[in-house]
């Protein structure tokens, strides 16, 4: 498939979900630097601060710089993916953030993953990398914070200087916050903060005649098996807000850009409780939004969750390629056997433990157009990558006499038998049935490797029958631990 035919590079602009920067860099040489400038000046950024076009423009090359070209997925592209969503993010939400706060958010879109080298925070300790011991903590993500201050505050391309004393504390604090929060070992403490703040306030509206069950909404979940537990209970994808009030229905095709329009737009709640919030529930807010935006392409259109998963599972393989050869702790996949099963397992198992609770929460606030876009194509890609698992499950696969799939390079052209041209249009009960029908089918199963691994959270163990069985690990078991998204 030509660049041309993959979807939203050259139609819609950045601050749609259907935007795919993969295809607007194969298409017209769009990289980090074109769509930034887009994003920062069409926004007024740039001109709010006095910051001269050609300076600010060297600034964003120098950023583009800081990404190596040879990280399939950690590159500059993934920047601008990020940047692109946060942007998306922040339009459909109501519109209470300062021009300070949404520099630092668009430029930590930008900078979070600068200097990054293909390996995670667990690769790094476990080697005693001498970021490991400048870092103890968050290596990677105070490794990154660095070389952003460092071009922030650069004589020749910086923007440091531009900014209103009174802001620039603010603006620091902000900055370093928000980069360290994509430490996905920081998750699980950012969504119940988040969880904790939606709880609040959405239930200051209770008494008011709404039906909603709210206390299932917005109580922290005290595990991940809670929180699925909640969201298949919630149902919420059988009940997306909708304009009128009503949930349930239908969901709309989702179609192009949307009309940028965001006010009436939200449940009534949400911007009198952002407007009210303390700096610090601000800071949260920001933080999560980054956040969904950093895991946006697993929620983005088929075709581009396809595109970045296999960039990630590239980035997977080398590193457990050279943990096998070092004889360091296995953290990832060490091989590329039954790829087209373990990718599928690995996005089915992110999506439904780690990215789909978040963006459940997080939606509450944004418009209900954003909402329903994102859970559609979380739906439509649970399914996919459902029907992908079992179609692909190894003893089926040489049954039907069929080699395994073993990629060595990124494929740039996703082979997916499915169609998002025609799933997407399709789209409706059945196929939000099959997500749930799923979600329920995981619960019950035991967490894999590949899904704890996916998961990147801290300190959980898991059981390898299934890895052991295929002869994936010759571990007994692994102890997860961090990887970065
Ligand atoms: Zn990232």
């Amino acid at each position: 498939m030509s660049a041309s035919e993959r979807s939203g590079g050259a139609s819609v602009g950045p601050d749609a979900w259907e935007y795919d920067v993969l295809a607007a860099a194969e298409s017209g040489g769009y990289g980090l630097k074109g769509i930034a400038f887009e994003i920062f000046h069409g926004e007024g950024l740039v001109d709010a601060f006095a910051i001269p076009h050609a300076r600010f423009k060297s600034l964003l090359a120098r950023i583009e710089l800081l990404y190596s070209v040879e990280n399939p997925y950690h590159c500059a592209l993934h920047a601008a993916d990020v940047l692109s969503a946060s942007h998306c993010l922040r339009k459909a939400l109501p519109d209470v953030f300062s021009a300070v706060e949404t520099l630092a958010l668009y430029l930590a879109a930008l900078g979070h993953d600068a200097g990054h080298f293909r390996l995670n925070n667990a690769f790094l300790k476990n080697s005693k990398h001498t970021l490991a011991k400048k870092y103890p903590e968050s290596v990677l993500e105070n490794f990154h914070l660095g070389l952003v201050f460092e071009l922030l505050e650069d004589p020749d391309v910086g923007i440091v200087p531009f900014l209103p004393a009174t802001d620039l504390a603010r603006f620091r604090a902000l900055l370093s916050a928000l980069i360290l929060a994509t430490d996905m070992s920081k998750h699980m403490g950012l969504f119940k903060e988040l969880q904790r703040w939606v709880g609040e306030n959405d239930g200051a509206r209770d008494g008011d005649g709404d039906d909603d069950d709210d206390s299932r909404a917005g109580a922290p979940y005290d595990t991940l098996n809670d929180a699925i537990e909640a969201s298949d209970a919630a149902n919420d994808l059988l009940r997306v807000p909708h304009k009128n009030g009503h949930g349930g229905g239908d969901i709309p095709q989702i179609s192009g850009a949307r009309d940028g329009s965001n006010e009436n737009d939200h449940e009534p709640w949400v911007r009198p409780a952002l407007e009210r919030a303390s700096e610090k529930d601000r800071l949260v807010v920001m933080q999560l939004l980054l956040k969904c935006a950093d895991l946006a392409n697993v929620v983005r259109p088929l075709e581009i969750a396809d595109a970045w998963g296999k960039r990630i599972m590239e980035e997977f393989y080398q590193q457990g390629e050279k943990e096998l050869s070092l004889g360091l702790p296995l953290t990832t996949f060490p091989n590329r056997r039954n790829f087209d099963y373990v990718f599928a397992r690995h996005q089915l198992g992110f999506l439904v433990n780690v990215v789909r609770p978040l963006f459940e929460v997080f939606t509450r606030l944004t418009s209900f157009d954003a909402r329903e876009a994102v859970l559609a194509s979380a739906a439509e890609n649970g399914d996919a990558w459902t029907r992908r698992e079992s179609q692909n499950q190894p003893g089926r696969k040489e049954a039907a006499g069929r080699p395994s799939t073993a990629p060595t390079a990124i494929s740039k052209s996703p082979s997916s038998s499915s169609s998002t041209s025609t799933s997407r249009g399709a789209f409706g009960a059945l196929a939000r049935q099959n997500t749930i029908t799923m979600m329920r089918a995981f619960k019950q199963s035991n967490l894999t490797m590949l899904t704890a691994n996916a998961m990147e959270m801290t300190g959980l163990d898991v059981a390898l029958d299934e890895v052991r069985s295929t002869h994936w690990s010759p571990y007994d078991r692994v102890r997860v631990v961090n990887a970065d998204p």
